[in-house]
């Protein structure tokens, strides 16, 4: 096996039909190999028992099914699962399953680690080891479907899936992109981009850029905080991109909206920083300056040790609601969950089961 192995699961159904025509054989050779890694989910040649054994053979010396291992699955109290994966090159990757009453939805890593400094996230404390590749980020889904509905058994309709693990997402445009189109092949995976939505601190030329592509994911913008004064602190990525240059990016995103569709802006509720009622009219004014179709999520915030905050009572956070609602802008509160396993919002740093067990990963 080479370093250069072609990693399958980031490929197209046409990709694949020029691998296997590039290796001699006929395209339809592709398609079996897309169905047997997206429809069929497997993850060794092994198992794809359709193709014959010469070519399983060939293809073993110049390919691979997989390439990440799960070290760990740590199962929370509330259903939710985190798995702890490892990459060929020894990164680790974070995928969480939160099985709902309604739908279940996946939460994917678009990176190993994060290179933003948002105060208040567990992820932040690794830096950013690399980006993830599209065969990668498909690999994370594969690897908990599999685990949630059966190897190879068909995803529930409405599943979702959400890129709001460990990294920046638009820091990872392209190969996010290019997971996203391999999936929403119907003969594979065949989860369409209206089901998936991406999570961003606010990487504006990329909000501007995902605007434009017509098969796009839902967006959600990471806010934290109502001002630039308090923004700047808490989320550095705004000394880049302030508030104004974010909000009018969303404007212009606000232009390709489908009817119905909103976009949503999640706020993290920190006790005493950006919790205040002053704070939730400042948001409320900010948000309907710009007459932007929004919702807003407030997350209550998921502590861990060394972070410096604590989540607001929830009181606060009703209060918080009520005034932004009284204002006009429509505010939910979203359930933590998978808090004891380190699943939580914010909470994905490599880290083991119990609360108190130390990162396997070096924190600095
Ligand atoms: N980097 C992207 C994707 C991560 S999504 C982004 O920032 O949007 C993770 C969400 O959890 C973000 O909205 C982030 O603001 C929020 N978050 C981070 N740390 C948190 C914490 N400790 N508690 C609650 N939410 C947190």
């Amino acid at each position: 096996m080479t370093e250069e192995a072609v990693h399958l699961t980031g490929l197209s159904r046409e990709e694949l039909e020029r691998f296997a025509e590039g290796m001699g054989e006929p395209a339809y050779r592709g398609r079996q190999i897309f169905s047997a890694v997206q429809r069929r989910r497997l993850r060794s040649f092994d198992e794809m028992t359709d193709l014959p054994k010469a070519f399983r053979e060939r293809l073993a010396a110049e390919a691979v099914a997989s390439t990440l291992t799960v070290e760990s699955r740590y199962v929370a109290a509330d259903g939710t699962r985190r798995y702890l994966m490892k990459t060929s090159d020894g990164m680790p990757v974070e995928t969480v399953f939160i099985p709902e009453e309604r739908r279940d939805t996946v939460c994917f890593s678009s990176q190993s680690g994060c290179p933003l400094q948002c105060d208040f996230c567990l992820t932040a404390k690794l830096g950013l080891l690399r980006s993830l590749t599209a065969g990668e980020i498909v690999e994370q889904i594969v690897i908990a479907l599999n685990d949630a509905y059966g190897v190879g058994a068909k995803t529930p309709r409405g599943t979702n899936l959400v890129a709001m693990g460990a990294g920046e997402p638009f820091l990872a445009f392209d190969s996010l992109m290019k997971a996203l189109g391999v999936m929403a092949d119907r003969e594979g995976l065949f989860i369409v981009p209206n089901r998936v939505t991406v999570s961003t601190a606010g990487v504006v030329p990329k909000i501007k850029e995902l605007a434009t592509i017509p098969e796009r994911p839902h967006l959600a913008i990471s806010l934290a905080a109502p001002n630039d004064e308090l923004r700047d602190r808490l989320m550095p990525i705004n000394k880049r991109w302030p508030l104004h240059e974010l909000l009018a990016a969303c404007k212009e995103f606000e232009a390709s909206l489908r009817p119905g569709e909103r976009f949503t802006f999640e706020y993290v509720m920190l006790d005493g920083v950006n919790d205040s009622d002053e704070h939730a009219r400042q948001l409320a004014r900010l948000l309907n300056r710009h007459h932007l179709r929004a919702k807003v999520n407030l997350i209550p915030h998921n502590p861990a040790d060394p972070l410096p905050y604590r989540p607001s009572t929830e009181e606060r956070v009703e209060s918080f609601k009520a005034v932004l609602e009284a204002k006009g802008v429509h505010a939910f509160v979203r359930r933590p969950r998978g808090r004891d396993i380190f699943a939580a919002c914010g909470q994905l740093a490599a880290r083991g089961g119990e609360p108190n067990r130390p990162a396997l990963y070096q924190i600095s």
